[in-house]
This record gives C-alpha cells, sequence and structure tokens, in this order.
C-alpha cells in the first residue's frame, strides 16, 4: 500500500518536509519497526556493519523487530542524525515505505 500522501503534494516535497521540517519524528522516539522475515537478515547485516552491538529482536517465523531506545539517541539505527535521512532508504522495511497510511496527528505529509 502507498503512503497517504497531502494530494498534490510531490513526493521530492514530502521528503523535504520529513527531514528538514519534521525531522523524521517516525524514525525516533519510544518506537518499535516491525520488520518481515525477509527483511530482517538485511537489516541486521546493515545494524552490523554500522558496528553496533545491539541486535535486533527476532520471532521464530523469522520476522522481528527493532526498539528504537535500544539505540543510541532512541532513534532507529538506520537514521542519520545529523541530515535526518534514512541511511537505506532505497531499501527501507515495508514498514516504512507504507507510512502514513492515512491523515496522522503530528504527520505534516499527511496533513495531520
Ligand atoms: S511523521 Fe510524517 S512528516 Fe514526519 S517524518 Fe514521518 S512521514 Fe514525514
Ligand atoms: S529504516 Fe529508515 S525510514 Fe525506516 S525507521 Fe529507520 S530511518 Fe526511518
Amino acid at each position: 500500500m502507498p503512503p497517504y500522501i497531502v494530494p498534490g503534494l510531490t513526493d521530492t516535497d514530502a521528503s523535504r518536509i520529513c527531514m528538514t521540517e519534521c525531522k523524521a519524528m517516525c524514525c525516533r522516539g519510544p518506537l518499535i519497526l516491525e520488520l518481515t522475515a525477509g527483511e530482517t537478515p538485511a537489516f541486521a547485516r546493515n545494524i552490523a556493519a554500522m558496528g553496533l552491538t545491539q541486535d535486533i529482536k527476532r520471532r521464530e517465523d523469522g520476522s522481528g523487530w527493532v526498539r528504537f531506545s535500544d539505540y543510541a539517541g532512541e532513534r532507529c539505527p538506520m537514521l542519520d542524525p545529523a541530515t535526518f535521512a534514512c541511511r537505506i532508504y532505497e531499501s527501507r522495511p515495508r514498514r516504512c515505505r507504507e507510512f502514513p497510511e492515512r491523515k496522522t496527528p503530528g504527520c505534516a505529509i499527511s496533513g495531520g
């Protein structure tokens, strides 16, 4: 499902708002990022490649989750804290690709 973006707002404008105005609010704070079984191995490798020792949480079915509070700055380990850009934007998890699904309070690009 594609994300819900205010009608007329371009992807470029939405990215600018996310990084410079909202400063990636949905990628930081006391949140949990869900990963599918197919996404979990690559995400774990990305975390290891950054030299971080914390691993992701895993379920028996292969899916997993990342608790931002486990990482420095209470943010997704893939978030660049200097630019508020996602370091794996082109291959970001499905949950990130689909958010926001609807007008969401506090989410500027959805009109919330
Ligand atoms: S909360 Fe909405 S506006 Fe803010 S970074 Fe996330 S998607 Fe972008
Ligand atoms: S993977 Fe990228 S888009 Fe998804 S929460 Fe982390 S920094 Fe944000």
